[in-house]
């Protein structure tokens, strides 16, 4: 039964281990496909600025293209006005109905910033592509959530911006410009000549870090100009804060493993590899590898790290979630299918044992009372045969002591006379009555046993032939002087009355005065003597060679 027990908890400890397993592998699952939705997203947000901004450059460069277009109804009028400007620092020029104005820098601060110039004819259709975009950021500006700025800057000095910016931010826009590797790009072809992503620009400005999304604008093969979105680089962060599970940290790093957003409570501000803040199992592990294989799930030591690459950008989205993190989730999920299952299995061990254990008890006490039954006649209640033999080898077993065993065999005489005078019924009557005097009339040690019809016999311990013979006189006398009395309903009518009386014959043999060692030879030797008795008259008691009666 234990071995079965064990069985069973062995059976059930490996199914949970396999549950365990199972159910870890679906939520490592739906992690990651919670990273999937924000690479989704954040490819979708990557996706719809670059098609603005690629709008915007077609629609400039379109503009440059075609000179008959023109936005401004008095041109002249405004170069007019710029070209009164000249000598200040920076200059204005309002566009009418539009927020973003259109600004610019003097000849003087033109010539003092490197990679700028400008020629009449460059700067006329610059300004006619600076009134379209005074138009358009705008209306760009307000389709577009998470953007802060949308600008447009010119090479001859001329700046659009919305919302509007100083004069120190135009001036140093335009610097900028100027140095940018952009101006250096001829080169169609070049990918950067498409919509670059600059994630890190101003980490050490007091407002926080800014993400910049830019394409140049150009004509015959030569950039005139850039337009660029600044998105807040904590847009990017707080989507990412809520819309991860506050168990695991979720870091956006570029390819050298710069963290572009992270969950983290802080963004940090030097360009570490993020992947250096893992737990030392890690260590090994290079952003490159994250890039060449683009998604998957890592596992070391005590954590796992998702990871999916953005399809509209050089970044890489990574999810680092602990061991124990994972190991509560999948406790939390499982516990009330566990608790399910081990309550179940106690109960079962318990009501198995308690079923054994009355199985058990009961089977004892029916042995029990069986064994009882197997020892007992049961008509008179006596001791039979086999209890008889058991109770002689008790007494005989220790060979080495001598013990006197004395034994009387008993008789009833002319019984068949009762039963034909009184019934069988009666006879019974006489027989339990038989038993009931002759276990008073001898010691309480004495065993009184009936071996079989109307014989009967008591096993006397520790008892010579000479007390044996007194003992069994004591009997033939108590029988001899007590009759049977019937209960009035078993009285037959044709019988005389209610009092049976019958005498006894009593034969008497000792073991060791005898020399009968076994049973048998005991009881055929007192069998012998109760014949003896019968044959000399019967109600009388034969041992050795005396006799009484
Ligand atoms: P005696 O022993 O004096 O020679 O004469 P007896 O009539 O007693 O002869 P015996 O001992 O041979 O008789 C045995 C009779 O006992 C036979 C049977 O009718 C009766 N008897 C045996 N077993 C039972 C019993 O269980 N119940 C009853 N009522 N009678 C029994
Ligand atoms: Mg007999
Ligand atoms: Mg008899």
């Amino acid at each position: 039964m234990i071995v079965c027990f064990v069985t069973v908890f062995v059976v059930t400890l490996i199914l949970a281990v396999h549950q365990y397993f199972l159910v870890r592998a679906r939520e490592l699952d739906s992690r990651s496909h919670r990273l999937d939705i924000q690479v989704t997203a954040l490819d979708t947000a990557i996706s719809n600025n670059k098609q603005q901004l690629q709008f915007l450059r077609s629609s400039a460069e379109r503009l440059l293209a075609d000179r008959t277009v023109q936005l401004d109804p008095n041109p002249g009028a405004s170069l007019q006005a710029v070209l009164q400007a000249q000598d200040e620092r920076v200059w204005t020029l309002q566009v009418r109905d539009v927020n973003a104005p259109i600004r610019g820098i003097g000849t003087r601060q033109l010539a003092a910033t490197p990679g700028l110039h400008r020629d009449e004819p460059t700067f006329l259709e610059d300004l006619r592509v600076a009134q379209l975009m005074s138009r358009l950021l705008a209306v760009q500006f307000e389709l577009e959530t998470g953007v802060e700025r949308a600008v447009y800057v010119s090479r001859t000095g001329i700046v659009v911006a919305y919302p509007a910016v100083d004069d120190d931010e135009t001036v140093r826009l335009l610097k900028n410009f100027g140095s940018s590797r952009l101006l250096q790009l001829v080169n169609r072809n070049s990918p950067d000549y498409d919509v670059t992503f600059d994630p890190i620009r101003g980490r050490k400005d007091p407002t926080g870090p800014r993400l910049l999304f830019g394409t140049p604008v150009t004509s015959t093969n030569l950039v005139r100009g850039i337009i660029f979105f600044v998105i807040p680089q904590r847009v990017v962060q707080d989507y990412l804060r809520t819309n991860t599970a506050a168990d695991e940290t979720h870091a956006l790093i570029d390819p050298s493993g710069t963290p572009i957003a992270t969950t983290g409570s802080t963004f940090p501000v030097n360009d570490e590899n993020w992947l250096k803040t893992l737990p030392s199992q890690w260590n090994g592990l290079s952003a490159a590898t994250l890039f060449q294989t683009r998604s998957g799930m890592l596992s070391a030591g005590q954590g796992f790290l998702l990871f999916r690459k953005l399809d509209t950008a050089d970044l890489v989205l990574t999810s680092y979630v602990s061991a124990q993190t994972v190991f509560l989730s999948v406790v939390r999920l499982t516990s009330a299918l566990f608790a399910g299952i081990w309550l179940l299995m106690a109960f079962l061990l318990w009501s198995t044992l308690f079923v054994v254990d009355r199985l058990l008890s009961m089977q004892l006490a029916l042995n029990t009372r069986l064994r009882e039954l197997s020892l007992v006649d049961p008509l008179t209640g006596l001791a039979n045969r086999r209890r008889l033999k058991e109770e002689f080898d008790v007494l005989t077993r220790r060979r080495n002591v001598e013990r006197h065993v004395a034994l009387l065999m008993i008789d009833i005489d002319h019984f068949k006379r009762v039963n034909d005078v009184w019934g069988h019924a009666a006879g019974d009557e006489a027989l339990k009555h038989l038993a009931h005097v002759t276990k008073i009339a001898v010691r309480p040690g004495d065993l009184t046993a009936r071996l079989g019809g109307e014989e009967f016999c008591v096993l006397l311990p520790d008892t010579t032939g000479d007390d044996a013979a007194r003992i069994a006189e004591r009997v033939r006398k108590a029988i001899a002087g007590h009759a049977c009395v019937l209960q009035e309903a078993t009285v037959p009518r044709t019988a005389p009355g209610r009092e049976i009386s019958f005498t006894i014959s009593i034969g008497v043999a000792e073991m060791v005065a005898d020399n009968r060692p076994d049973l048998d030879a005991l009881i055929a030797l007192a069998d012998l003597r109760l014949y003896a008795a019968k044959a000399a008259g019967r109600n009388r008691v034969v041992a050795g060679e005396f006799t009484q009666s």
